[in-house]
């Protein structure tokens, strides 16, 4: 069973990412995972090539300093001849109507004047870096959930059309409470390529950083800790956190704290504690570029190993060579 997941250089990794899905793959993963920077997704809005290569870097970095397994990990553009192969002919079994109906897509796209093909395209590039790697199962959050469905329809219309060449993946969304959402507006999940980074816990801000975004989030005039995510939407974003910090339930430690202040200190505290080891283990990594290059050498090498036979037969099936 292989398990395939990636975050994009698209910024800094926050907090969301962190224990919504980078902790996970330390937890879950193991030697026969997949766990890669996706930095050709970063490409497909505006971007700066210096930034995006120290961006790839320093998640590269926060990634191992996590604790996922370092075999287990990869840089997307270290496949980008074999991914670029495959994704022409999966957008030769996909149609435009299939791409044009994606969420993300419309989401990413209103109101801006000029929007990249390529972030049109993009989800056949996922469905190539899932189904290029044999992956069974693809974590991510509801977000990316109909882009792995996307990823499905295409493997199997391309096994019922050409021959049975590649696996057919399913999206795993991680259970509880892993949805973090942004602190200066919590009906927004927290994203790391936020206009305001004033709601957005970065997993390198130095601590008093991090209580400062913190004592500032957004509550409400209630003045009551509850957890009752519909009516204090950010009340319960600071018991989720916390719960995911200590594990207990978000309900027993509301409980726990009588006002907002308490409930603050408390969270900031228990987010800089969580923070300190990776912010700590990513500076030596990010000093020692030869292990960061090791790191992602060995990825390369695996990684594409592990695809060219299905690549070679995906081409000579649909006509090719
Ligand atoms: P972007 O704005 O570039 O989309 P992002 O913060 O959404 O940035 P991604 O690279 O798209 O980050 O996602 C990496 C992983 O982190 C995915 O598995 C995604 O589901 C998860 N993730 C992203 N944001 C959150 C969040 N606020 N809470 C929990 N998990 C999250
Ligand atoms: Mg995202």
């Amino acid at each position: 069973m292989v398990r395939l997941s990636a975050i994009t250089p698209s910024g800094q990794v926050q907090l969301g990412n962190y224990l919504g899905a980078v902790r996970q793959w330390a937890v879950d993963g193991g030697e026969e995972d997949i766990y890669f920077i996706s930095d050709l997704h970063a490409m497909t809005t505006s971007h700066n090539p210096s930034r995006l290569r120290a961006l790839t870097r320093e998640q590269l970095a926060v990634v191992i300093a996590s604790g996922v397994d370092p075999r287990s990990v990869s840089v997307q553009s270290d496949l980008v001849r074999e991914l670029g192969a495959l994704t022409w002919v999966l957008e030769c079994t996909c149609t435009y109507g299939e791409a044009a109906r994606m969420v993300q897509f419309k989401e990413k796209s209103v109101g801006r004047s000029s929007v990249r093909l390529s972030l049109l395209t993009y989800p056949v590039l996922m469905a190539s870096d899932i189904l290029l790697q044999g992956a069974h199962e693809v974590p991510v959050g509801d977000d990316q959930k109909q882009h792995v469905e996307l990823a499905r329809a295409l493997a199997r219309r391309f096994n019922g059309t050409y021959g049975e060449v590649f696996a057919v993946p399913r999206a795993v969304v991680p259970p509880t409470g892993a949805r973090v959402r942004d602190l200066a507006d919590p009906t927004r999940k927290m994203d790391k390529t936020a206009k305001d980074a004033a709601g957005t816990v970065f997993v390198l801000d130095p601590p008093d950083l991090v209580r400062r975004k913190i004592r500032r989030a957004v509550t409400d005039d209630r003045a009551e800790v509850r957890y009752a995510p519909e009516e204090q939407p950010g009340v319960a974003n600071l018991l989720e956190i916390l719960s995911a910090c200590t594990g207990k339930e978000p309900q027993e430690l509301a409980g726990a704290h009588a006002t907002y202040d308490d409930l603050k200190e408390v969270v900031a505290e228990a987010v800089v504690e969580e923070l300190r080891p990776i912010r700590e283990r990513t500076r030596e990594l990010l000093d020692d570029p030869a292990e960061l290059d090791r790191v992602r050498a060995h990825g390369a090498e695996r990684t594409r190993d592990r695809c060219r036979h299905r690549l070679d037969a995906a081409l000579r099936v649909s006509g090719l060579g």
